[in-house]
């Protein structure tokens, strides 16, 4: 299937199936991306072992030429220095002004090959082939960025892709830890606006979790699609896209302290998401809220309660030096029901305290 983003005067497709690596070149002429330019391929050392050749060939057959630079798979790579190579591999390659810059990978792939995109000789066109399920969370909202050693995210650029590739076949080879992961992004797009989805979500979790590809399309193309309008409707609506920070200030908070890599980041986010309910009860929302999210984020093999060697000081130390929090309270998003959450701007430190320490 196929789901088309408009953010403003702009709009790009987002092709959701099975063998899209065969077609990639294709869909790229299809797109109007020039033969008479260079392609530069971004990737991992794990994903480029099983798809880079794939997407080579089948781009050469097209008739384009590409140079493809590999890093290695983890956060490490969304740094300066690895950026630097990258500009590096793209000038000796011959990339000019109607080049390419694709991204086959994760999250990290995609960050890293979209702030080359937006910044190579002032910006070229960005293509993504996200091979989680996590990065369908980035393949809308054109957020891209590095790393600096002070401070994730700090250096980036907002730059929308020409077109993303979503073949579901990539997604058979990710670790089973990924898959929840990436899963609980998936979910919270069900619990900030789409009962419904949500529910959906929980009833097909051993589709889901056995990566059957019709539920993967229909998850991932809902997924998307929520993400796509919160996005849009923000310029009118001011400030609604907070709401897909639901489990992120906990979440972020866990994964600083923890040491990056404990945790995954949707294992972070579902802890994260369960802690938002408990806020939400305590502010009023029926306590099935919470049962319901433990039960549905559960099923999808995610963390619903804090590990109890991470200290709860330390935890709200962290929640503190997030940007959100301001002079003794905190933004939260929390849910007033499945499918319905609320942007709350003064959470005290007192009441965070309390839900992590239930
Ligand atoms: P995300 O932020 O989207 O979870 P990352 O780029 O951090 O993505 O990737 C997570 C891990 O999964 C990395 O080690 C990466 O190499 C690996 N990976 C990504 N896609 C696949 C895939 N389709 N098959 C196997 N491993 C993959
Ligand atoms: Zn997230």
């Amino acid at each position: 299937s196929t789901l088309t983003v408009q953010l403003g005067e702009r709009s790009y497709p987002i092709h959701i199936g099975r063998g899209l690596l065969h077609r990639a070149g294709e869909l790229l002429k299809e797109r109007g991306i020039t033969q008479k330019s260079p392609l530069l391929i971004v990737s991992d050392q794990n994903v480029a072992a099983l798809y880079l050749a794939t997407l080579e060939s089948n781009l050469q057959e097209s008739g384009y030429k590409t140079v493809s630079f590999v890093v290695k798979p983890g956060e490490t790579s969304k740094s300066i220095a690895v950026f630097e190579q990258v500009i590096t591999a793209a000038i000796k390659g011959g990339l000019d002004r109607h080049s390419a810059v694709i991204a086959l990978g994760g999250g990290v792939v995609g960050d890293l090959a979209g702030f080359v995109a937006a910044s190579y000789m002032r910006g070229v066109k960005f293509v993504q082939i996200p091979t989680t399920i996590l990065a369908h969370d980035s393949s809308v909202g054109g957020k891209v960025g590095i790393n600096h050693p002070l401070a994730k995210n700090m250096i980036g650029a907002l730059h929308q892709p020409e077109l993303v590739l979503y073949d579901v076949d990539t997604l058979s080879t990710l670790p089973p830890r990924e898959v929840s992961a990436g899963l609980a992004e998936m979910i919270k797009h069900g619990l900030i606006w789409d009962a419904d989805f949500a529910q959906w979500c929980r009833d097909h979790a051993a589709d889901l979790l056995a990566l059957d590809a019709q539920a993967l399309e229909y998850g991932l193309e809902k997924g998307c699609s929520v993400k796509a309008e919160v996005v849009s409707r923000d310029e009118r609506e001011n400030d609604l896209r907070a709401i897909l920070n639901l489990g992120h200030t906990i979440g972020h908070a866990i994964e600083a302290i923890a040491g990056y890599g404990e945790f995954l980041h949707g294992e972070a986010i579902s802890i994260g998401m369960v802690g938002s309910a408990l806020l939400g009860v305590k502010l009023g929302a029926d306590t099935s809220v919470v049962k319901e999210t433990r039960d549905m984020l559960s099923s999808l093999r995610l963390p619903t309660s804090l590990p109890v060697q991470l200290n709860t000081d330390r935890l709200l130390d962290a929640m503190m030096h997030d940007k959100k929090f301001k002079e003794g309270s905190i933004t939260f998003i929390v849910p007033r029901s499945i499918g319905r959450v609320e942007v709350v701007k003064d959470i005290s430190v007192s009441d965070i305290r309390q839900v992590i320490e239930q």
